[in-house]
């Protein structure tokens, strides 16, 4: 037994127990960019742990949204305090702040896809790096964050022991093979539609009886075509919401400005996520009301119009993020891998660019046919 595989074995009866254990000391290493190869959306037990400065496990002990006003418009951010109990990877202090975009504010929403949320109270190992702008962030998003239930390790099925055992291969510089399935947890009441395939869905929508949705497009030339090929698929569905291309603008995605904008022009970094929707709402007494909504392409990635097997796919992830505009969530089942709102993608990977049968009346339950 490695002196690390020990020292995980504590901080999982350290969890457990509810007490304080040792701390393993630091190992830091620089971020390892994700393996493209392999799984964009969402990194694995192996590179988390290679990008994180610190993993920690802990309780979260306070969380606060607030409303910033900025020249670019409104943005809101969350604050999340997490009392440590263990260190797995690092010297992170007793207790570590994390910030992460969207939150509540009143009955104002923003919803940010591809990001982790927490509740107080909740026990969770978070994988973390210091953000470019200064405060701790998730590493690979909500992949970065996993809940731990009782003796599990929820998100990914597996006991305290095993994760711990994975995680100490990973930290020792072995493989520990490929994660089970990571299945998020679900959001508030969340509605599952179907089986085995589904949609998911929460009660939010676009007010209008016949919603016409115009967007914006901040991007190189040569994407403009791909960008309305992934509206014109949602279109074709024919129900009563129209997705409607408006041109180009220079605005940024990601604040509420009064426009839809889906931005592909500058690198937001190994954030873990290629692309990511940010959804404004108004909570109603059923579900809520959309304002506005933006999508966001990280140029940190590699981006193609033709499918080549190097590079993600532009109409197809932003087919995946209209999804979004839509509320319909992202989905993990494996026996889901081939709809447009699988929430994971492969370099190469095409298929989000046709939409299977429940992405399809997914959009037609929520609007209704034209
Ligand atoms: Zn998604």
């Amino acid at each position: 037994m490695t002196s690390i595989w020990r020292g995980l074995a504590i901080a999982a009866l350290a969890l457990l127990a509810g007490t304080l254990a040792g701390c393993l000391g630091p190992r830091l290493t620089a971020p390892a960019q994700p393996d493209q190869g392999l799984v964009s959306f969402g990194w694995d037990t192996r590179t988390l742990s290679e990008a994180a400065h610190f993993i920690v496990t802990g309780q979260v002990v306070r969380q606060e949204s607030v409303l910033q006003t900025t020249s670019l418009g409104d943005r809101i951010v969350t604050t999340v305090e997490l009392k440590v109990s263990e260190n797995l990877k690092g010297n992170s202090p007793e207790t570590v702040v994390v910030q992460h975009l969207g939150g509540r504010v009143g009955d104002l929403v923003m919803w940010v896809s591809h990001e982790p949320r927490f509740r107080v109270g909740e026990n969770v190992v978070l994988f973390l790096s210091p953000a470019e702008d200064g405060p701790l962030a998730v590493c690979g998003g909500f992949r970065g964050k996993l809940t731990v239930m009782g003796d599990r390790v929820a998100e990914l099925g597996l006991s305290l022991t095993d994760f711990a055992h994975r995680l100490s291969l990973a930290l020792s510089g072995r493989d520990p093979g490929p994660d089970p399935a990571f299945v998020p947890l679900e959001e508030g009441s969340l509605s599952l539609m179907g089986e085995p395939l589904a949609y998911r869905y929460e009660e939010i929508r676009w007010p209008q009886v016949q919603p016409v949705v115009p967007y914006r497009i901040n991007g190189q030339a040569s994407w403009l075509g791909p960008i309305q090929a992934a509206s014109g698929t949602w279109n074709s569905v024919g129900s009563k919401l129209t997705f409607q291309y408006a041109g180009t603008t220079t605005t940024p995605a990601g604040f509420r400005d009064g426009l839809n904008v889906i931005e592909a022009i500058r690198s937001y970094g190994a954030t873990g996520w290629p692309a990511q929707a940010t959804v404004w709402y108004r909570t109603t007494s059923t579900g809520g009301d959309i304002l506005e909504c933006d999508i966001a392409l990280n140029l940190y990635y590699r981006w193609a119009t033709n499918g080549t097997s190097t590079a993600l796919d532009i109409q197809s992830l932003v087919t995946h993020e209209l999804g979004h505009w839509l509320m319909l969530r992202d989905l993990y089942r494996t026996q889901e891998a081939e709809m447009t709102m699988y929430g994971l993608v492969t370099n190469g990977e095409t298929k989000k660019r046709t939409l299977e049968e429940p992405d399809r009346r997914g959009m037609l339950d929520i609007y209704g046919p034209r």
